[in-house]
């Protein structure tokens, strides 16, 4: 069986070195390729090959989750839910939209976090903070707050980007502390006592902005003290905003975990079976070690 990647860009995915691994544990010798999309010529190819049996199953990275989302015919109520999809999966003839990125932050948050915790504070708007929000709500988190840096007083709170969405999923959001003055004391008020905290802009990351200011707006000492530290990113395994929490004593976890777990239950949904997560982890360090990106 053939299964893909589609996105652009793709080349640097960790996403075969994970699938082959997981082919290997369940005894299977399905192939995983790369599709390079520049345009929504390709999405159209990949969705009449998941339609022919061609490929029995996609994932859909930066920029098509919406479009994965819209040309399907149905959707689980996790896509429904976020408008947004990572897994496409043929059914009796139909295309279902799944999106297992939120699925697997919920798992890792039921993994890492105590069974009440009361808030946590996002930072970060962009494509991957819905499923972040999402996925806190679902772990049981009274309380979600989202912070980023055009979340200015200059623009109308509804105009701030994601604000529709981030809404719609239940989400309070917050001026930038960046400025410093009222919106950092306020900021620093929502992070009092806060169980978990998300790191889901890209700074930090490597080729991106540095990380340090950011992690430098945290007032770390408030946390709670067992609070937990989430950073999405996984290149580098520890980001600036990691070690500076690690440096507070507080949780860290990076997040090739959420890539790992996406990819799982991506295949349960496409073969029936989930494979273990460890072995995945591995290939998935061995693959950024090999880079040099580790
Ligand atoms: P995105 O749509 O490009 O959004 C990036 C966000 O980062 C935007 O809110 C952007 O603000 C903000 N940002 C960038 N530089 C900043 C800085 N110096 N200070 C403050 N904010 C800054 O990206 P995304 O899809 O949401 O992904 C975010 C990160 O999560 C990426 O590093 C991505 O690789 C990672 N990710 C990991 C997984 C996983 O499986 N582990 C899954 C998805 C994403 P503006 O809007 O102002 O530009």
């Amino acid at each position: 069986m053939k299964f893909a990647l589609i996105g652009h860009p793709v080349s640097h995915s960790l996403s075969p070195a994970i699938h082959h691994a997981a082919y290997r544990e369940l005894g299977l010798s399905h192939e995983y390729t790369l599709i390079d999309a520049p345009t929504q010529a390709e999405v159209d190819r990949v969705v009449a090959a998941l339609r022919s049996g061609e490929l029995a199953g996609a994932n859909v990275t930066i920029p098509w989750k919406r479009q994965a989302f819209a040309v399907a015919d149905r959707r689980s109520a996790l896509a429904e839910r976020l408008e947004v999809a990572n897994v496409l999966a043929p059914l009796s003839g139909q295309i279902v939209a799944h999106n297992t990125d939120a699925l697997a932050l919920e798992v890792e948050f039921r993994r890492l976090l105590p069974a009440s915790t009361p808030r946590a504070v996002v930072l970060g708007s962009g494509g991957a903070a819905p499923a972040v929000v999402a996925a806190c709500f679902s772990a049981g988190i009274a309380e979600v707050w989202v912070t980023a840096r055009r979340f200015d007083s200059k623009t109308p709170e509804n105009d701030w980007p994601g604000a529709r969405d981030l809404h719609r999923l239940g989400a309070r959001l917050s001026r930038w502390p960046g400025t410093g003055g009222a919106e950092k004391i306020h900021f620093d008020e929502l992070c009092r006592g806060a169980g978990l905290i998300v790191q889901c802009t890209s700074a930090g990351m490597q080729g991106a902005d540095s990380g340090e200011p950011l992690a430098a707006l945290v007032p770390w000492p408030l946390l709670a003290p067992d609070a937990l530290a989430y950073d999405l990113i996984y290149a580098p395994l520890e980001t600036p905003f990691l070690r500076v929490a690690r440096e507070a004593g507080r949780r860290t976890e990076h997040g090739l975990s959420m890539l790992v777990g996406q990819a799982a239950l991506a295949i349960e949904i496409w073969l029936g079976q989930r494979p273990a997560t460890q072995p995945l982890l591995v290939a998935a360090l061995d693959a950024l070690a090999k880079r040099g990106r580790a």
